[in-house]
């Protein structure tokens, strides 16, 4: 069959997220792993100073640079240089994009198993999130409401785009389950551009799905100085996904003095003490979750 599809795997988007990085390694020494009958995937390390300094980014989250407005201005720091040259590679950003599929290798330090991100306006890609489930039941899916031209992540200048964000793993860490559940979904996901070339992925019509949507994130508490003066209350702690409702112990301060959920409704937690978060000082992210359905195409 002809080569058809351009696939491209990415690791090393944050720099001190070093699973994707190996994975994409092991991938680059053994491309039959990348191989499946309708193409051979590409691989791409983004940031290899973040990379070499074991850091998330140097001057700005490389992950958040791949906006229109950004990638039509003049750059403005060393991520912003990498992400022209990146989307001139293997853009240009559109639905008109050479590079049909971009997968992204990611790691959080949170109790999050294996999540996949998607676009509400990508539908082959939510395809591909219910694909890998089916695959992986304990998988759970992001859809995102964000406009391609305002998507800030890497793999948006790809036609279809999937993000992989797998933990708990510190930061600059290897742990051989998060890697080895990465390198399947990531296998899945390949199969999965290959079953839909030859008509062949098997997805019921309609297909339903549960997914959650973020709503925003919350800060940790602060003083009166900004300054950071507590942490996710023990109940929480490691308990990604959880239903939380008002009154619910949320954090703790210093002193171990209890602060509650002050939200008018109850809603799902992610990224529960995500340590890429304390630059900005935020704790965690509120989810929605509901059960959608869709039609196949
Ligand atoms: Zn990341």
């Amino acid at each position: 069959m002809a080569d058809s599809q351009r696939v491209l795997v990415v690791g090393g988007t944050h720099g001190n997220e070093v699973t994707g990085v190996h994975l994409v390694r092991r991938l680059q020494r053994n491309p039959q792993e990348l191989t499946r009958d309708s193409f051979t995937a590409q691989t791409l390390l983004a940031n290899l100073p973040a990379m070499a300094a074991n850091r998330r980014y140097l001057e700005q989250d490389l992950n958040r640079c791949f906006t229109a407005a950004l990638l039509n201005s003049e750059p403005q720091n060393g991520e912003q240089v990498l992400a022209h040259e990146i989307n001139e590679k293997y853009g240009p950003k559109g639905a008109d994009s050479p590079t049909d599929w971009i997968i992204d290798l990611h790691t959080t330090t949170a109790n999050m198993g294996v999540t996949l991100v998607v676009q509400q306006h990508d539908p082959q890609a939510v395809d591909m999130a219910l694909y890998v489930q089916q695959k992986m039941p304990d998988v759970v899916i992001f859809d995102e409401n964000c406009t391609r031209d305002e998507d800030p992540f890497l793999c948006s200048i790809g036609q279809h785009s999937m993000l992989i964000e797998v933990g708990p793993v510190p930061q600059g860490l290897l742990r051989w389950d998060v890697f080895e559940q990465t390198a399947r979904a990531l296998a899945h996901a390949l199969d999965f551009i290959d079953l839909r070339a030859r008509g062949e992925d098997s997805l019921p019509s309609p297909r339903q799905a549960d997914m959650y949507q973020f709503i925003e994130k919350l800060h940790l508490p602060r003083d009166e100085h900004g300054a950071i003066c507590g942490m996710i209350h023990p109940e929480l702690q490691d308990r990604d996904y959880r239903e939380l409702s008002p009154g619910d112990p949320i954090f703790i301060s210093v002193d171990g003095e209890t602060i509650p959920f002050d939200y008018p409704e109850s809603v799902h937690v992610a990224f529960v003490n995500e340590a890429a978060y304390y630059d900005q000082a935020h704790g965690l992210s509120l989810m929605r979750k509901r059960t959608v359905s869709w039609e196949g195409e």
